[in-house]
């Protein structure tokens, strides 16, 4: 089959379908194409809770956010619970829904330019031509593990944190986590309470603070970029930095409260300021 779009979005996701609910609201013509949801679903361990509160909805219209979803679905829930990553993907999948979304589930397999246009070929096979492509396939290949550190790994014996989702896999097992961050010390918390005998986090910095993130004031730089596209690139180069470290000092500093008593259990232990992997040597020839 072949179909002809303006706009073809590469990518189902939660930008992807935010970006459908926009055109469709407009009644701007497109095709979503992609794996509704396919990251959550397949590259995130189950009971993860999100670092992002309520109002990190997806509608560009504020109609369908999350909190109507959860008063809706989980009525008792309190208004200061993490939202769970099985909430969230039911909350995209109900928006999916009452935005009325029609996603195409194939990958593109090929996208070539051809003239002025975008020729895309999916994986069953049909072909969509289109004027505009974004691509929304969020950052599921840019996952990296060092060179370095899987020269000291033996084959089959590790996993990028990505494709490391079950974790009754672990039960029993003694693990080590590379990195300290919110990621790392989540999956911590959650192989040990799957289970793992010893879990060990080393990490080359000082622990984080166990503190909620406070990105109230991410909005109004936000609401000035959308009046002012060039706004950031206008600023001096010593303004972009202090922005930039700004923000990542919000997300890397920190890890959420709710994570310290969980990580604070006998099976779990914590080494930081490792700045070589001597721990990794010492467990892995234990
Ligand atoms: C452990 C963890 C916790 C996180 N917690 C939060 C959080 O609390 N809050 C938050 O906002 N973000 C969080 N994130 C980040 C989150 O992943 C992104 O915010 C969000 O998923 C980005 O959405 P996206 O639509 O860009 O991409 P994705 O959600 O990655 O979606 C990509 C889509 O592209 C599709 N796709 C890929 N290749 C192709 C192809 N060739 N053809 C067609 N389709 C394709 C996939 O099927 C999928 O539908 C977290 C990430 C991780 C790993």
């Amino acid at each position: 089959m072949h179909l002809s779009t303006t706009t073809l979005i590469i990518g189902a996701g939660p930008f992807g379908l935010g970006l459908a609910a926009y055109l469709q609201s407009r009644r701007h013509d497109y095709q979503i194409v992609g794996k509704p949801m396919e990251f959550w679903e397949r590259h995130m361990p189950e009971g993860m809770l999100l670092r992002s509160n309520t109002n990190w909805y997806i509608d560009p219209d504020h109609q369908w956010t999350i909190d109507r979803f959860l008063s809706v679905h989980y009525p008792s829930r309190l208004p200061t619970d993490p939202i769970s990553r099985e909430q969230y993907i039911g909350y995209m999948n109900w928006f999916r829904q009452q935005a009325d979304i029609n996603v195409t589930p194939h990958y593109v397999r090929q996208l070539r330019q051809e003239d002025q246009s975008f020729k895309a070929e999916l994986a069953n096979g049909d072909t969509v031509s289109a004027q505009h492509v974004v691509l929304a396939t969020g950052f599921q290949y840019f996952a990296h593990l060092p060179a370095n550190l899987l020269a000291l790994l033996p084959t089959e014996r590790y996993q990028h944190t990505c494709d490391a989702v079950d974790m009754a896999a672990y039960r029993g097992q003694r693990v080590l986590l590379i990195g300290g961050r919110q990621s790392a010390f989540e999956s911590a918390a959650l192989l040990a309470e799957a289970g793992a005998r010893h879990v060990h986090i080393s990490y080359r910095h000082e622990t984080p603070r166990f503190e909620e993130a406070d990105w109230s004031w991410v909005d109004p730089i936000v609401e000035r970029m959308a009046d002012c596209p060039s706004w950031f690139r206008d600023l001096s180069a010593e303004e972009q930095e202090e922005y930039r470290y700004k923000l990542w000092a919000e997300g890397r500093l920190k890890v959420e409260p709710w994570l310290e008593n969980r990580i604070r259990r006998s099976e779990i232990s914590l080494h930081p300021v490792q700045k070589s992997y001597p721990l990794l040597y010492r467990l892995i020839t234990q």
